[in-house]
């Protein structure tokens, strides 16, 4: 049913925006795989130590990047005529262990940090965290959304104050509202909850875990909270980071609610309509105390460019991630290498290879940037950084195409969309995709939100119209049964672990077709004055139509 629902949406968006005829002559020139073997090999092997930010393999890396696109014949796509952006992060961890407790009716329970809580490093570049018995006050979604009407806080003076919110959107349990039903909009994801709580002038944020909301365990929140916490810096990191950010235990939280005279299951109901206000949570406070250790490292994004003949100022963008876990907990056979051959060994090469095909054929009217993000793996940093020190204005970016982790398994029927229904780039690519009789197959998990965990993210979340394609799962030898064993594999076997390598049974006739069919988008958007945009149903889209006029 969610998936029937998802087609009709995009069947019926399908003839609002016009694609209008390239004037240039369509490419030609096919993406070769054994180019794309020779990158994947190269980056991937143990002699590049998994590529890990601010180490040997990223020298390594970058090096090789740069060098890939020299010889294509990029010009360098940095500032100041370097290949590089100097991405500069934050990396901050808890010393020992943090002191954090809730006082209900003169009742202290202290917050075990993993068991309880996840409290994350704080961000803020401060070397302590102190709130002392700061008022608590329920936020329910803890959402502002003005173009939906929707406003969890109603106007509530909530300064120093630490809140509690649900995770997810207002509408994932009754799957239907105006926030895409079970999909999950931005709104739903934990970075907007401690964005909007930094708005607001929260002293902290403690978001309430559930499994199916959230869509990972406990665990999977614990480990990558409770550990080394990367940020871009930024000038005033307070704009975007309350002091305290955590996560706490479903029935931990439920428990102090209910001390404090409240039902957590009340509650939420109340907070999944529009008429929700805060709800303080009488003789309650919060205190927490620890020292945060902070340091800078440096990394770096790779960019090539095209210029364009007549529109330069006007850019199309392909990017994929150049940086993987490097090196780390050795497997059981010892390998401590996490190569990242497939994550994103094969994003690299996808991407060198366009830049080569684009530099050998025609000159484009508008310019083409290839980007190689660093520290994806921390937090999409490196599109983070970009995004928010864009080198090329976003405001006439036409486009960005994402690609993270193409699948070596041959070829396929179809393309998978993730975030699907986000804007009509998809239906650009549909019509593309016909005349080969193949189809897109849309997000599976919307609800999971991994639209908003890749390096498009950033520059969508700045109105950068951005597409984020995937290899199929409807494999022409084996069908839907054989892409989703192989993708079950994957996941099982070789993601994030060190056995992501290559593999000479790799069968890259996918790639390089959905390679071509990213080829030939790119050019048409190249040749064309069609300014791609978000659907009117996209959290994206008010923030894009914000700079129309600068579009012509
Ligand atoms: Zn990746």
């Amino acid at each position: 049913m969610k998936k029937s629902i998802l087609l009709a949406a995009v069947a019926a968006a399908a003839c609002a925006p016009s694609v209008t005829t390239n004037t240039g002559a369509a490419p030609t020139a096919s993406a070769s795989a054994d180019r794309m073997v020779q990158d994947v090999k190269m980056v991937a092997s143990d002699a590049f130590l998994g590529r890990g930010p601010a180490t040997r393999g990223e020298e390594l890396a970058t090096n090789y990047i740069r060098d890939r696109l020299a010889a294509a014949g990029l010009q360098p796509g940095g500032p100041n005529g370097s290949w590089f952006q100097d991405v500069p992060l934050l990396k901050s961890d808890i010393v020992g262990a943090p002191t954090v407790s809730m006082t209900v009716n003169g009742q202290t329970t202290s917050l075990r940090q993993s068991d309880d809580v996840a409290v994350r490093a704080s961000m803020q570049n401060i070397d302590h965290v102190t709130i002392e018995n700061a008022p608590v006050i329920f936020l329910g979604y803890g959402v502002k959304a003005p173009e939906r009407n929707w406003d969890d806080f109603k106007g509530q003076d909530v300064r120093g104050k630490v809140g509690i919110v649900l995770i997810n959107d207002p509408d994932f349990e009754t799957g239907q509202g105006d926030f895409g039903g079970r999909a999950m909009t931005y709104y739903g994801r934990w970075t907007y909850k401690y964005e909007e709580a930094a708005r607001q002038g929260l002293a902290g944020l403690l978001i309430v875990h559930e499994t199916a909301p959230a869509s990972y365990g406990w665990a999977t929140v614990k480990n990558s909270n409770t550990n080394t916490m990367f940020d871009i810096v930024r000038p005033n990191p307070a704009e975007v980071h309350p002091p305290l950010e955590g996560w706490i235990q479903h029935d931990v939280a439920a428990r102090l609610l209910s001390a404090a005279g409240l039902n957590y299951d009340s509650l939420k109901k109340s907070a999944q309509t529009r008429e929700f206000r805060p709800v303080i949570l009488n003789n309650t406070t919060f205190s927490a105390n620890y020292q945060v250790k902070q340091s800078t490292i440096r990394s770096k994004n790779v960019l090539g460019r095209i210029p364009g003949t007549t529109h330069p100022n006007e850019t199309i963008l392909y990017g994929a991630h150049w940086d993987h876990l490097g090196v780390g907990a050795p497997d059981a056979k010892g390998d401590t290498i996490y190569n990242g051959a497939q994550d994103n060994g094969t994003g690299i090469a996808a991407v060198l290879e366009l830049a080569r095909l684009f530099a050998a054929g025609p000159k484009p009217q508008r310019s083409l940037v290839f980007a190689f993000w660093t520290a994806e793996e921390k937090g999409l940093l490196g599109s983070e950084y970009y995004a928010a020190n864009p080198v090329y204005p976003l405001e006439t970016t036409v486009a960005g195409f994402n690609i993270d982790a193409l699948a070596p398994v041959g070829r396929a029927h179809d393309v998978v969309v993730t975030g699907s229904g986000q804007s009509d780039l998809e239906d650009r690519l549909q019509t593309m995709l016909a005349s080969s009789n193949r189809v897109i197959t849309p997000d599976a998990s919307p609800e999971a939100g991994y639209f908003f965990r890749s390096d498009h993210f950033p520059l969508a979340k700045r109105g950068v119209p951005m597409l984020y394609m995937d290899s199929g799962v409807d494999l022409l030898n084996g069908g839907k049964a054989a892409g989703d064993s192989a993708d079950v594999l994957y996941r099982r076997n070789e993601y994030h672990q060190p056995a992501d390598e290559y593999d000479a049974s790799w069968d890259m006739s996918g790639i390089v077709e959905d390679v071509n069919v990213l080829h030939a988008l790119g050019w048409q958007l190249a040749n064309s004055r069609d300014w791609p945009n978000y659907r009117t149903t996209s959290e994206f889209r008010p923030v894009r139509d914000k700079s129309a006029s600068i579009r012509h």
